[in-house]
């Protein structure tokens, strides 16, 4: 749950994720009269694991962590989905993380299920040695979860490519020879993939053109505000001010920033290496996250953390167009407010699926030894992105409904099959 520091907080409305999912899930396999048996175990994760284990400080001392690998649903193919680091880190967010990756990987049809890992901790307090011993630590403590054919991790907030390079290793070390496919997300010169690390944004980028063309909103002459300056939310701002559109307020957890003229996200991502925050950079007028989110703009991106658009809040956006490149940022309260009003969201299953697209790639690309340039991975990922959307919207204009709950009927009805295929053992 995001811990707000000023404002009004969306905690009593989703006091937990993953029942918040769960509702969601009730409500589409009631509306598609899914099978029982089907529905009760779309409700649960098949596996869960809590870890809790030491690492030696710089200071001498031994720190005990805690960590979660979740495993939601992994019948159509090993379950995958990122590790997050950060001291709001819970069971049933993990829980939630886990059950979105098995929806939006059936959305966009790759064979994977749904898995979501993480460790409560404050990465940005740790130095570099200290975040090695943890995650060499952690790959070990969920090794007997974890491998190439059984569950794929991946980054998320608070781990990179080099988190990603240490699990590798450790892995490999245990097995006694090298494991490319334990992981996704890696640097490339130890098996990653061309166009993985800018992937989520891409889809965010491609999501938000589909959109738009079918909303009738000239792209290039779009106003863009980003909320998370990180992976997803730089990249998105980065390839859509390519595109032609204003990027007109983004921001971190420290704050935001906003000038109606345009920022220059390639700028601004300079400015937040050398200070840490892009609050501060040239021409430009601090913002609240809460103001943020409230900008006029016609395209709105949170890209930060879940429940940041809430009951409270959702009356003001002004955005036309949402771009869903976080995981469950809008609660569902949040969500029919927005449909009233005529706001269109590209839900998160959908418009942030290009990570695990391209994880998908880089996965296949290391089981066979064979590499493929970057013109053929973004390629790829936009056949991808182009065919779920327009499953998406097909559903979305067919049955009359919003497209989450377009994206949802789509996920459930893929995995439904699949379960009645392979039956229950034994
Ligand atoms: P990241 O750690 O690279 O960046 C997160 C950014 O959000 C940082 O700039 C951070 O300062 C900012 N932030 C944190 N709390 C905030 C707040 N309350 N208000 C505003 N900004 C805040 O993480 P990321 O990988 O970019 O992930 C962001 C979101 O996208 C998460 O919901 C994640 O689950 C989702 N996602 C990531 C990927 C991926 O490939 N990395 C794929 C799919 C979905």
């Amino acid at each position: 749950m995001v811990q707000r520091s000023q404002g009004e907080s969306a905690v009593c409305e989703a006091a937990n994720p993953f029942e918040g999912v769960q509702r969601r899930i009730d409500a589409i396999c009631e509306r598609m009269n899914i099978d029982q048996g089907i529905h009760a175990r779309l409700r649960k994760c098949e596996r869960e694991l809590m870890v809790n284990f030491p690492v030696r400080m710089d200071d001498g001392k031994v720190k005990v962590f805690t960590g979660f690998r979740i495993q939601h649903n992994d019948t159509r193919g090993p379950a995958k989905g990122g590790i997050r680091y950060h001291p709001d880190v819970t069971l049933d967010e993990t829980r939630a993380l886990a059950a979105w990756m098995t929806l939006k990987t059936a959305v966009v049809s790759i064979p994977y299920g749904g898995a979501k890992g993480g460790v409560i901790c404050d990465p940005k307090v740790m130095s570099q040695g200290e975040l090695e011993r943890l995650t060499r630590r952690y790959a070990s403590e969920i090794s007997i979860l974890i491998g190439p054919e059984k569950d794929i991790p991946a980054p998320d907030v608070g781990t990179n490519p080099q988190v990603m390079a240490w699990i590798m290793d450790t892995y490999s070390m245990n097995k006694g020879y090298s494991v490319l496919g334990v992981i996704t997300g890696k640097p490339l010169e130890l098996g990653g993939s061309k166009g993985r690390f800018e992937a989520t944004g891409r889809g965010c980028m491609l999501s938000a053109k589909m959109a738009a063309k079918h909303l009738g909103m000239n792209i290039k002459e779009a106003t863009v505000v980003v909320q998370g300056f990180g992976n997803v939310g730089m990249v998105a701002a980065k390839l859509l001010a390519k595109e032609g559109c204003r990027i007109i307020a983004v921001s971190d957890s420290r704050g935001g920033i906003y000038n109606p003229k345009g920022l220059d996200p390639e700028d601004v991502l300079r400015h937040k290496t050398e200070t840490c925050s892009v609050v501060g950079y040239q021409d430009s007028e601090t913002v609240t996250n809460a103001e943020l989110l409230e900008l006029q703009c016609d395209i709105l991106v949170p890209a930060a953390l879940e429940d940041e658009i809430y009951k409270a809040n959702a009356p003001n956006i002004k955005a036309k167009l949402i771009i869903e490149g976080a995981n469950g940022p809008t609660t569902a309260e949040a969500d029919e407010i927005l449909g009233d009003r005529g706001i269109t969201v590209i839900p998160d299953v959908l418009a942030n699926a290009g990570g695990v697209i391209v994880s998908y790639f880089e996965w296949v690309q290391g089981i066979q030894s064979f590499f493929w340039d970057e013109a053929e991975v973004n390629d790829k990922l936009q056949h991808v992105m182009a065919n779920a959307f327009e499953e998406v919207m097909s559903i979305s204009q067919h049955e009359k409904v919003d497209m989450r709950t377009a994206a949802y009927m789509l996920a459930i009805g893929r995995i439904a099959k699949a379960i009645t295929l392979r039956g229950i053992y034994p």
